[in-house]
């Protein structure tokens, strides 16, 4: 890096961080190259949209502009807690789940503690670790790619304070079952926070009684996060929570800013989450759109690694590096794995099938024959 007039004004673990890579722009390639459409199947947006309520809220957004919003969440609280039958003070709301995985290494960790994820675990994790000045411990994947408890547990020491598991994970999409997070949760010290990071949840098929919820009662611990970025489409609006202990939750509330999560976001959420009718054929539509996609990507010869989630991790091999600038040229934007150590793999959002279908148009004139 060159040399910053601030940097050395920064404590050290400061100096040493590096900003989250967010992947392309689509605003900015449609610029650069003059294309009239970007096909953005980078960040595990949903292409199919929020609820037709939330859409009849956003044309009329002004009025919700004027005031301060509600400090506490109080209607959005109110709504997860009818939806999980669980009373308000187990919630906390951020501007993301990323604002909040953020803040629970800045709220527990002080310089020297460890903050461990699996291999291959989502890029927050160790960011969030950097910037509160931890440790962060990467514990080895399995052949899989995805996490290993015996792994993870052989990693944890005495300084160990947070433990960060997607399930299912970005970007590997490999999931534990409800008897393997239990029996792990079972041998981890109970003074290790465990963040469960349930980004993809409800892409997932829901199975009778497997459900993480039921953990909470049994292990203190246990912190499960969630967002309304996903399946609920929203993204832009900036809105996730957790669900944990109501002492937990009373720490975050010490650290977090006031107004983290604005008036148009507490309200789209308190929509978003009255419908689950919609979120019935967002897990259904992006199932089929995922099948197809995955036949078209195994038909063109590429290995596919198998996922529940709206996205999915691919093996293109050495040349993946050209194959991905010659799809930005197409106007096609996937997410780069290198900055995982995943060089030779891509990692694709499902889309619309007008989108899944421009992607494999696309492959198909730039990979080699
Ligand atoms: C997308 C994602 C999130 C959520 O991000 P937001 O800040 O809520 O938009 C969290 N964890 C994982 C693993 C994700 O992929």
């Amino acid at each position: 890096m060159s040399e910053n007039r601030f940097v050395h004004l920064a404590p050290t673990h400061v100096q040493k961080l590096v900003a989250y890579d967010p992947g392309h722009e689509p605003s900015e390639i449609r610029r650069r190259l003059g294309l009239a459409e970007v096909i953005e199947l980078g960040s595990n947006e949903n292409s199919l949209g929020p609820a037709p309520a939330v859409l009849n809220l956003l044309a009329k957004p002004e009025l919700l502009a004027q005031r301060y919003p509600d400090a506490g969440g109080g209607v959005l609280k109110a709504a997860l807690s009818k939806f999980y039958r669980l009373e308000p003070r187990h919630f906390t709301l951020g501007n993301g789940t990323h604002e909040l995985l953020t803040l629970i290494a800045e709220t527990f960790c002080s310089p020297g503690d460890e903050v461990l994820y699996s291999q291959y675990g989502f890029a927050v994790y160790r960011l969030a670790a950097l910037g509160a000045g931890a440790t962060p411990v990467a514990a080895p994947a399995g052949a899989d790619l995805g996490a290993q408890a015996n792994e993870l547990l052989k990693a944890v020491t005495e300084r160990t304070k947070l433990l960060y598991l997607a399930n299912p994970n970005n970007p590997t999409g490999t999931q534990w079952s409800i008897t393997q997070l239990r029996e792990f949760l079972q041998q981890l010290p109970s003074r290790v926070i465990f963040i469960l990071d349930e980004a993809y949840v409800e892409y997932v098929e829901p199975n009778e009684g497997d459900n993480s919820l039921a953990l909470l009662q049994a292990f203190p611990n246990l912190v499960i996060a969630r967002t309304f970025s996903k399946a609920y489409a929203l993204a832009g609006l900036r809105v996730g929570y957790t669900i944990a202990h109501p002492d937990f939750a009373n720490m975050l509330e010490r650290t977090r800013l006031s107004f983290n999560v604005n008036s148009l976001a507490l309200r789209a959420a308190t929509l978003a989450i009255a419908d689950q009718a919609h979120i019935a054929m967002v897990r259904e539509q992006t199932a089929l759109a995922r099948m197809q996609l995955q036949d078209a990507l195994l038909a063109l010869g590429l290995r596919v690694l198998p996922s529940q989630c709206n996205f999915m991790l691919v093996h293109f091999g050495p040349s993946c590096a050209e194959i991905e600038a010659a799809l930005v040229g197409c106007g096609v934007i996937v997410r780069p794995m290198r900055g995982y150590g995943l060089p030779d793999y891509l990692r694709i959002t499902v889309g619309t099938e007008y989108e899944n279908q421009a992607l494999i148009r696309a492959l198909r004139e730039v990979l080699p024959h």
